[in-house]
């Protein structure tokens, strides 16, 4: 089985489908891998580390099966894929119809790595995951440098200075990470989720979780609707953690929705002076509503620092990680060496976006079609 990775051509983006230990790693299941030149540079590794690997550099792939990326191509390079090519990387449909239909147009097989179902057995191939992971470590590290203050106690010859409060909204992958590396600087961290059973995941990172002593969990592990005394009830209980933090991290994201306002305008007016705001929602909008996406603003007196594409920060890693994912991805499709695609499989079927001239997304299909 052949497979390309080119370089990637969006704005920005600095990480590479491929490392080199992933390379031999593939070379077991009998892919052979080709790179574009170069497609390593913005994350630093250099094309020889991938020769070294046994991969192939070339500009100009003779028929790959298989293509691997980050980000989604560009029209013209899906003019250049053979129908029936399989590729795997991150489109969110809904931002790239244009690309979309012409996936589904050329009859190519891809793969979109946000629609891995979140089962168990998908963990190993869930690149949101790994790369959120990065995402809130990241987080972590802005919020200490963002302040003007420093978020450990440290004790000085001129009396000690007390350590920062770090607040993150949001505790999942990247909020978790968010508050460990916040942790390991010396911060006091809390955490806030609508889902409660986040509370253990919290504490055993060292954070204390914010009870608003409402429970959103309903039937069949779903959220429920609030009443509107019980919404009261949490914003009063948030608004007074919001108000005591140094820094506040929100990673409150809804994959192909916008992202959901969870602090109001009038919850920043009241934060305290020097104190700051790192969004990590605003790819869909920001949790604010002063957000602007990809800018640092200075609003009342708070500062919110809203970045895009943090994994790509963090290219040398965030590509190791997320190249591992597409190997275990692709480790379900080779069956003795050759590619060979079990659609009732739930992590294919559930991921696939476009095959065989169709649109196999439903939501993608509505939202397109
Ligand atoms: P996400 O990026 O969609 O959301 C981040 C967090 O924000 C979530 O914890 C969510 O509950 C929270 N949130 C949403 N709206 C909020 C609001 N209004 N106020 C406060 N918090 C709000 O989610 P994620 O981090 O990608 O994943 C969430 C969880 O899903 C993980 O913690 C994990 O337990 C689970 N998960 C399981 C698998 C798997 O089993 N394969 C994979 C990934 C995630």
């Amino acid at each position: 089985v052949s497979l390309f990775v080119p370089g990637e051509t969006r704005e920005h983006e600095k990480r590479v489908a491929l490392v080199p230990s992933v390379a031999t790693k593939l070379a077991k299941l009998g892919i052979e891998c080709s790179l574009q030149p170069g497609a390593g540079l913005a994350a630093r590794i250099p094309d020889n580390a991938f020769e070294k690997e046994g991969v192939q550099i070339t500009a100009s792939p003779t028929n790959a099966q298989l293509i691997f990326r980050v980000q989604p191509p560009e029209l013209s390079d899906i003019e250049q894929m053979a129908p029936g090519t399989v590729l795997c990387c991150f489109v969110y449909a809904h931002r790239e119809p244009e690309i979309v239909k012409a996936l589904r147009d050329r009859q190519i097989t891809c793969f979109a790595m946000e629609l891995v179902p979140r089962i168990t057995r998908a963990q190993a191939m869930d690149a949101l995951s790994s790369q959120a992971a990065l995402t809130g470590y990241a987080a972590g590290l802005m919020a200490a440098t963002s302040l003007n203050r420093i978020l450990p106690m440290m004790t000085t010859a001129v009396g000690s200075l007390r350590p920062a409060k770090v607040l993150v909204m949001g505790a999942g992958v990247a909020g978790l990470q968010a508050l460990a590396t916040a942790k390991r600087l010396g911060a006091m961290i809390e955490g806030y989720d609508v889902r409660a059973e986040v509370k253990e995941q919290v504490e055993s990172v060292g954070g204390k979780f914010v009870d608003t002593g409402v429970s959103a969990s309903g039937e069949g592990g779903y959220a429920r609707e609030l009443t509107d005394e019980e919404k009261a009830q949490v914003e009063k209980v948030v608004t007074r953690h919001i108000q005591q933090a140094d820094a506040v991290i929100t990673t409150a994201a809804i994959p192909g929705r916008p992202s959901p306002k969870i602090i109001s305008e009038a919850q920043i007016m009241g934060m305290k002076p020097g104190s700051v705001i790192i969004d990590l929602a605003a790819e869909g909008g920001g949790n604010t509503p002063l957000t602007v996406p990809g800018e640092t603003v200075e609003v009342g007196p708070a500062t919110i620092v809203a970045p895009l594409n943090v994994p790509s920060r963090l290219a040398e890693h965030a590509s190791e990680l997320y190249a591992r994912n597409l190997q275990n991805l692709v480790g379900l499709m080779i069956k003795d060496g050759e590619l060979a695609i079990d659609w009732e499989d739930e992590i294919l079927a559930g991921a696939v976006l476009t095959h065989a001239g169709e649109i196999r997304n439903e939501a993608a299909r509505k939202a397109i079609e």
